[in-house]
């Protein structure tokens, strides 16, 4: 059976090192299978811990043409308009900073924002209740 490496047998193992036994003596020393190659890893991994990298995100290509997907929503082509040009019944979602563009697509009767816009500002509990209320 192969012992886990806990604190106490860390420390003791630390001792033994401190004393200046070799590999093979620290593992018979330590009186519980443990071999010398496990001391000689162990020694090794608790020199160099190893730092836990992020996880490479996948990158996403598209098609210019194509209509950006954010969170599985497929968003409208915005009309990017400024708040001059933006009217009763178009999504007032708005991009950059300012000053502000606005989507400009027509906006659902629900909310004043387009569909694609309303479902993006939701929980994906509040998207499910949307779209059994409105529709898919
Ligand atoms: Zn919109």
């Amino acid at each position: 059976m192969i012992a886990r490496w806990t604190h106490d047998r860390d420390k003791r193992l630390a001792e033994l090192l401190m004393e200046g036994l070799s590999a093979s003596r620290i593992a018979a020393a330590m009186r519980d299978g443990t071999s010398r190659n496990a001391v000689i890893g162990r020694i090794y991994r608790l020199a160099n811990p190893t730092p836990r990298a992020p996880r490479p995100r996948p990158i996403v290509q598209r098609a210019p043409d194509q209509p950006l997907v954010e969170d599985e929503i497929i968003l409208p082509t915005s009309l990017c308009v400024t708040i001059a040009d933006l009217h009763q019944g178009m999504c007032k979602w708005p991009f950059g900073k300012s000053p502000y563009l606005f989507c400009g697509a027509k906006s659902s009767p629900s909310s004043s924002y387009c569909r694609q816009h309303t479902l993006l500002g939701l929980s994906p509990e509040g998207r499910l209740r949307y779209e059994r209320r409105f529709g898919s």
